[in-house]
């Protein structure tokens, strides 16, 4: 064993996935795969012109969620519905469903209940099964989900699709679910200061709320994708916020992108809870995550679909990789945009530029 420790925050997401791809390299690759590690599923033939795509995703208490917050029935729809979300994103239909669960001595047979009852109505929602599964103890709460789906080959699409000149989309709203974040954690702290005499206000909070614990996968737009004949040329879907969301897509692609901030469309719950702790709305967009809506591009020819198509807002577009990945706004310019972060540009670095006409709303 090496004597070397590394933490592993030192890779970051990026590298992290980099490092494994490179443990795996020398494993025999059945000519069956069509995508490995890097997207959002792996994909490989399921016979005829069917393919299937296969994910995974846990959800695990003190990292992905706190229990004091989130019902368990909320918990069960949410960890079948960030796993469906990654079928989505391949433009796949979920199938088959097992799940893995670690449940600690604190729970009660009834919380297990809700926990299967809240899986069994997004099973029900996203019209899959829910087949298999193991379960153990564990010291904390841990609920790991795999799905299989499937995909006509005509109509599967991967990180790595994006073209310069595409347009850069998103479906339904983005933030809301960091506000949502927000304004239970702000609750929490009430209940501490304030003890018996804590009065919890949600009602005015119930759609950003719901956006962060019951969340729902953009299944329905992959059928409507379909109904109006709109391919995209990439597809991932937004966990983890829209900055890295692109990133991903403009490092598979070789692409680079602009993303236009006035461009990003929020709910009005969600303008209202950025207003009310005095935040900028684009950073719950852009770096929240957890929205579970569809990043994708398209080809300039099938803009006129997307407008047609009710929740889908163009928000930039693809360009070279020698620019990089970039947020425009109005007030800052041009800025390079990383996963994490804006970098502001350095003295004598190219000036602002961005072309492109879609309404603003
Ligand atoms: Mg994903």
């Amino acid at each position: 064993m090496s004597e070397q420790f590394t933490p592993i925050a030192t890779l970051g997401e990026f590298g992290l996935i980099d490092r494994m791809v490179e443990r795996l390299a020398d494993l025999p690759r059945s000519e069956d795969l069509i995508e490995g590690i890097g997207d959002d599923a792996a994909v490989y033939r399921a016979g005829g012109d069917m393919l299937h795509v296969l994910t995974t995703d846990a959800l695990i208490e003190g990292v992905h969620f706190d229990r004091s917050f989130i019902p368990m029935q909320f918990l069960g729809f949410k960890s079948i519905s960030v796993n469906v979300s990654d079928v989505a994103a391949m433009n796949a239909t979920p199938l088959y469903a097992t799940v893995s669960i670690g449940m600690p001595r604190n729970l009660s047979v009834e919380m297990i209940d809700g926990l299967y009852d809240g899986m069994a109505e997004a099973c029900k929602m996203y019209n899959m099964e829910l087949v298999g599964g193991d379960s153990s103890t564990s010291h904390a709460l841990y609920i790991s989900i795999s799905i299989v789906g499937q995909v006509h080959e005509r109509d599967v699409v991967f990180r790595r699709g994006a073209s310069v000149g595409d347009y850069l989309c998103v479906t339904g709203d983005v933030g809301g679910a960091y506000a949502g974040l927000k304004v239970l954690l702000d609750q929490r702290q009430a209940q501490i200061d304030l003890g018996d005499d804590y009065e919890p206000e949600l009602d005015a909070h119930q759609y950003v709320i719901r956006r962060q614990l019951r969340p729902t996968a953009r299944i329905d737009m992959v059928e409507a994708f379909r109904g109006a004949g709109i391919k995209p040329t990439s597809m991932i879907d937004v966990s983890d916020g829209i900055a890295s969301e692109v990133n991903h897509i403009a490092r598979r692609s070789g692409v680079g992108a602009t993303v236009r901030i006035p461009a990003l469309p929020f709910d009005p719950e969600t303008r209202a809870v950025a207003d009310q702790y005095l935040d900028e709305i684009d950073a719950y967009a852009l770096f929240g995550g957890e929205d579970y809506e569809l990043l994708f591009t398209i080809n300039p020819e099938d803009v006129d679909k997307v407008d047609a198509l009710q929740g889908c807002s163009v928000i930039g577009n693809i360009e070279e990789s020698s620019k990089g990945v970039r947020a425009m706004s109005p007030e800052t310019g041009l800025m390079p945009l990383h996963p994490t972060g804006y970098q502001h540009f350095e003295p004598g670095e190219e000036p602002p530029e961005f072309n492109i006409s879609v309404d603003e709303d």
